[in-house]
């Protein structure tokens, strides 16, 4: 499976300006990175960082972006691994990968490693919830060992990612591995707000679309949904040959943003 294959570093550009709300996040987050700029300066004064922080919050909300803007701030490589590629491999390459990116993050340290899905590796062991169990376990008990096997001060921080908490094996949140946790929340009217402007600022708008407007319609909107929403629209103004996305636009692609969401039955059913 490509999709799996071990990525390099990647170098990202990403800041806390690009993400809307989640002040609460930002502030514990800014530790980290205060870290990472300088490890040695934080190792002086006896601070100790922890190895593993988890990100929990429903989907689309912003944990990705914020370990992104956790590398970016900090400007140090940003490696990421997503917990359900690993789910059609076969036994024991999961747990190399795991391997493998602990070692060169460590090589480029100080760095960040970013694992979504990590319910997928993370569930409880011995479940019995069969398929791909075996190899589920291996790169779990890989991923345990790595988080172990470094130095708290050592330069490497983990980020995990997860809207199911419950479902993860208690041995992923024992001090010393992903011990701090961080919830992300569904944004605010004022934060949709926020996010409407970020994402608006590569589109080309009427000057009748009153982004406000937007915020108070669509509550419920994950930052995601809202992206999604922008993007959906700017389609539609293109089918229709206009010089600007219109409100109608909006409204259009609105509908269909929700429609998808009732879909798949969630938040807004
Ligand atoms: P998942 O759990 O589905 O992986 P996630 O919480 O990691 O979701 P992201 O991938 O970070 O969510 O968010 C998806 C996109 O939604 C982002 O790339 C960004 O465009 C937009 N977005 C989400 N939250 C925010 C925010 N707070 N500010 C600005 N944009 C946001």
């Amino acid at each position: 499976q490509s999709k799996a294959k071990l990525q390099d570093s990647e170098k990202v550009n990403t800041t806390f300006d690009d993400v809307a709300g989640l002040e609460g996040a930002k502030t514990e987050l800014q530790e980290i990175i205060g870290f990472l700029k300088d490890p040695d300066k934080f190792d002086s004064l006896g601070g100790e960082i922890p190895k593993g922080v988890l990100m929990v919050g429903p989907p689309g909300t912003g944990k990705t972006l914020l370990a992104r803007a956790v590398a970016g701030e900090a400007k140090v490589p940003y490696f990421t691994i997503t917990g359900s590629d690993f789910m059609e491999m076969f036994v024991g390459v999961g747990a190399k990968r795991v391997r493998d990116m602990f070692e060169k993050a460590k090589d480029k340290a100080p760095a960040i490693i970013f694992i979504d899905e990590i319910d997928s590796i993370g569930r409880k062991r011995g479940a019995g919830l069969g398929g791909g169990h075996d190899e589920r376990e291996q790169t779990l008990n890989q991923l345990l060992s790595e988080l172990d096997g470094f130095e708290p001060n050592e330069g490497v921080v983990v980020m995990g990612a997860t809207n199911r908490p419950d479902i993860l094996d208690k041995a992923l949140l024992r001090p010393g591995r992903f011990d701090r946790q961080i919830t992300v929340h569904l944004p605010t009217q004022e934060h949709r707000e926020q996010i409407l402007e970020i994402h608006a600022e590569d589109k080309k708008l009427s000057d009748e679309v009153d982004l406000g407007e937007i915020a108070r319609s669509t509550p419920g909107f994950s930052g995601a949904d809202l992206h999604n929403l922008l993007n959906e629209a700017a389609l539609i103004a293109a089918r229709y040959k206009r010089d600007a996305v219109e409100q109608q636009d909006i409204d259009q692609a609105r509908d269909k943003v929700m429609m998808g969401l009732k879909r798949e039955g969630m938040r807004l059913t």
